[in-house]
């Protein structure tokens, strides 16, 4: 079977609600816009609701869908990396599961590559729906983020965006444990244009990102593409040796003049500033040291339990070999047989 012209990747955790509109909408614009030329692949996060079973009876009921089944809940990046490692289009649209972004732009990013571009992404010019908090954080951190990286992430953007089959197989090739997918893509290159868009409030249910998980993202995506913050001791080192310089010199001129010194006050202050200073300066090399044990032990990415596509079900034998690859290769693998 050849290649379709367009793979749709959605990832979704706890998404009973919003999954059958979700599938009406993708399959209308898909097959106005390809034809049957397409398949939709529903990656199962580990949800606890009812998604599981919804995906099952979805994928009896049209060809053209594919669910894909992870062991456990991975978290919203790895269960897209699942999506992308399965998918065989080449053209790879990727959505989330809640319809903040409207599956609907699908003509016009089409255009836009066929016009020579490799990355279109959705660009948000508009948040509707979403807390003045979350916007106010979210517009900071990629303001941000900028100033710490080299490459270019572009502002108000999340991972929807419709990708060429060669920019995704570098993607797909890059095999770090802690993903910032739209840092990645943006990364890898090629021509990538915006497309801008006004991203609505969820469908149904509630934001699978709370406080913690948003908290980590981010330093994913610090730790992930920036080395500056490691750089923090030197310029922390040239503070304290400039405040040791001005202690001193005030000392000597006190001591000099005959003048007594407030020793116990200013002793515990400069203990304090140091103090702090080397256990900040520890953190920051904890972040990256974790990150690096953590790949270094090169565990699969996700472990795919099963896969549904045409009321034909494969599941994973457990093959202790199989798991042992490194980026879940062995899974989606697996998915290609
Ligand atoms: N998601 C997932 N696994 C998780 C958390 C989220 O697959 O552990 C999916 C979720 O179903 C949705 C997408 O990731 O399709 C984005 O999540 P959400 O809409 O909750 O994030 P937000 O838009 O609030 O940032
Ligand atoms: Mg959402």
């Amino acid at each position: 079977m050849s290649a379709p012209l367009l793979s749709v990747v959605v990832p979704c955790f706890d998404e009973e609600e919003s999954l059958p509109e979700l599938v009406r909408r993708v399959l209308a614009v898909c097959s106005e816009t390809v034809g049957q030329n397409f398949e939709f692949i529903l990656i199962d996060d580990g949800s606890r609701d009812e998604t599981r079973s919804l995906i099952r009876k979805f994928s009896d009921e049209h060809p053209s869908i594919i669910g894909v089944f992870l062991s456990r809940n991975f978290g919203h990046q790895l269960a897209l990396t699942a999506g992308l490692k399965v998918c065989s289009g080449r053209r790879i649209l990727i959505l989330d599961a809640d319809l903040q972004d409207p599956p609907e732009l699908l003509p016009d990013m089409m255009r836009l590559m066929d016009d020579g571009a490799d990355v279109v992404y959705g660009k948000r010019t508009e948040r509707q729906g979403e807390t003045h908090s979350k916007r106010f954080s979210a517009h900071l951190f990629y303001r941000f983020l900028n100033m710490l990286v080299d490459i270019d992430i572009p502002q108000d953007t999340g991972d929807f965006r419709l990708i060429s089959r060669r920019a995704l197989s570098v993607l797909n090739e890059m095999p770090e444990q802690h993903r910032f997918i739209r840092g990645m893509v943006s990364w890898v290159g090629f021509k990538q244009v915006p497309l801008e868009y006004t991203r609505v409030a969820r469908f149904a249910g509630e934001t699978k990102y709370p406080i913690r998980k948003m908290l980590s993202f981010a330093m994913d995506a610090i730790a992930g593409f920036s080395i500056v913050p490691l750089r923090l001791s030197i310029y922390l080192g040239f503070i304290c040796a400039l405040l040791g310089l001005f202690f001193f010199a005030y000392t000597a001129y006190s001591y000099l003049t005959g003048i007594a010194i407030q020793g116990w006050t200013t002793l515990m202050s400069v203990v304090l500033i140091l103090g702090s200073g080397q256990l900040l300066v520890l953190g920051v090399i904890g972040e990256y040291l974790g990150r690096l044990y953590i790949q270094s032990k090169k565990r699969p990415l996700f472990i795919v339990e099963e896969i549904v596509r045409q009321g034909e079900v494969s599941t994973s034998d457990n093959d202790p070999d199989d798991l042992a690859l490194p980026s879940g290769i062995a899974s989606s693998q697996h998915a290609a047989q």
